[in-house]
């Protein structure tokens, strides 16, 4: 074990789906042709006054009380001044003192245990445009100016790379079930700034810390940070000490370097929107927001490990997204008992994700409903069909979107549980095989599986296993 702990807090951004920006009337729509969508407010022109889109706010209430957090009844927007190219108002419209939400905690499973992040707030913000370097020249683009953000602020709690990309991920997970942003982080939908120090391990105060920007995919988020820790660590152990700045990180060279040093609160010169009154939110407000939520996914995880005995990894993959969840649940409800919950877990892992994968095909396009996973999998279980058999229906099934019980009964491949037709079939193989018979009967009981094979062959794989191994042990004996 290291000497020394490493300390992270995350200050996450997550575009909100609203349909036009926080303060104006433009549209939000990804992909146009630069500065398409502007408009006076966005611009920064003299005399445009904003007004506050209550659809950002719907949005980022959902997120307060799905994390937990206290919503504050009154919070303030206030002006954040700082001069960018890509920001032509020369100031950001935030919340710095009394945001919208304080508190709360992002859950998700850390080692196969459930976890929790304390947050320290969330706060409603616009966000800045882009600008685009060409060799001498500088374009800007004010397509994103304006589009709503929430910034999700994590206390320094987070003690390693890996968690903090489980904190990611879980996050990306919630604002996806919430229906608030597709988090898609390839599209700057969620864009991760992470805070990094270092202390002795053991150590009660916290260390200096260093702010890197520019993580923009899971991938980076964990090699950024597991690469600024080892930096820090090498800096002090080699005599130096850590100074407060802000590191841009090149996911190309796989390093950091300096941008700027750490600015203060005092130097944007924050104070209260003059143009936006206070944002109210109302106690009913917060309770419709609380009686929309849908299950939420740690809950749904929880419940698959507590109530069903899925593995942790099975609840992962099965709530990775909403829908795929949905349908597993259905499967449970038409199965009628939540015995068939693993094999159902099993069918939808191994086999029909493998199919949609391969297809490239959504859920949504699947022929197969919930209820016929169901029945394939009743139909396993009350013996009418083997497992072996239980792969083909499936592959028709998926093409088809034909009922398993009407492929069985129209292909005949009802699995045969009839001992007497069984150890007809079964005498036929000890007889035509004399010599493995002999050999067996002689001591050579791995031949067990050449005469088991041989009776499948000849049932064309339809004969009951457990019965022809107990047949077969007794014809050889
Ligand atoms: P800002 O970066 O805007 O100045 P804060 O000072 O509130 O904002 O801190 C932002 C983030 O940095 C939070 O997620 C917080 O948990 C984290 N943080 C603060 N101090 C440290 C530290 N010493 N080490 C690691 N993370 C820290
Ligand atoms: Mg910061």
């Amino acid at each position: 074990m290291s000497a020394w702990e490493a300390v992270i807090g995350l200050e996450v951004h997550v575009q909100l789906s609203t349909a036009s920006k926080a303060f104006s009337s433009s549209s939000t729509a990804f992909g146009a042709e630069p500065n398409q969508h502007t408009d006076p407010t966005v611009l920064g022109q003299p005399g445009a006054l904003p007004v506050f889109n209550r659809a950002a706010l719907a949005a980022a209430l959902r997120l307060g009380v799905a994390a937990g957090c206290r919503i504050r009844d009154r919070s303030k927007f206030a002006r954040k001044h700082y001069f960018y190219p890509d920001l032509p108002k020369g100031y950001q419209i935030s919340q710095h003192e009394e945001p919208l939400c304080e508190g709360g905690a992002i859950e998700f499973y850390l080692d196969d245990r459930p976890h929790q992040v304390a947050l320290t707030r969330i706060h409603l913000e616009e966000d800045a445009g882009k600008s685009m370097h060409h060799g001498a020249h500088s374009l800007v683009d004010l397509n994103r100016a304006g589009i709503p953000l929430c910034e999700v602020v994590s206390e320094p709690v987070l003690r390693s790379a890996e968690e903090a990309g489980e904190y990611m991920r879980a996050l990306q997970k919630l604002v996806r079930y919430l229906g608030i942003s597709d988090g898609d982080m390839e599209k700057g939908q969620l864009r991760c700034d992470a805070n990094v120090s270092i202390r002795p391990r053991g150590e009660g105060t916290l260390g200096t810390r260093t702010e890197l920007k520019n993580i923009n995919s899971f991938r980076f988020v964990q090699r950024a940070i597991e690469h600024e820790i080892a930096r820090q660590i090498r800096l002090v152990e080699g005599g130096g000490s850590v100074t407060q700045e802000t590191r841009l990180w090149d996911p190309d060279a796989s390093t950091s370097r300096p941008m700027r040093s750490k600015e203060e609160a005092e130097d944007y010169r924050y104070f209260t929107d003059p143009d936006l009154p206070e944002l109210s939110v109302s106690e009913a407000e917060i309770e419709a927001v609380r009686a929309s939520l849908p299950e939420l996914p740690m809950a749904r995880s929880q419940r698959y490990v507590d109530s069903l005995g899925l593995s942790v990894e099975d609840a992962r993959v099965l709530t990775a997204e909403p829908d795929l969840s949905d349908f597993f649940d259905a499967c449970v409800t038409a199965y009628g008992d939540s015995a068939g919950a693993r094999a159902i877990a099993n069918w939808i892992q191994s086999e029909l994700l493998r199919e949609l994968n391969r297809d490239s095909r959504a859920l949504s396009e699947c022929a197969m409903t919930p209820a016929h996973l169901a029945s394939l999998v009743k139909l396993i279980d009350d013996g009418t069909i083997s497992g072996k058999i239980a792969k083909q229906v499936f592959a028709d099934v998926y093409r088809s979107g034909t009922a398993p019980e009407v492929i069985v009964e129209r292909e005949g491949l009802t699995q045969i549980s009839d001992s007497g037709a069984i150890e007809a079939i079964a005498r036929t193989v000890v007889e035509d095989n004399p010599e493995q018979a002999a050999a067996y009967r002689g001591g050579k009981t791995k031949l067990m599986g050449f005469f088991v094979g041989q009776v499948m062959k000849a049932t064309k794989g339809q004969a009951n296993p457990k019965l022809v191994n107990q047949v077969l042990a007794q014809l050889l004996s």
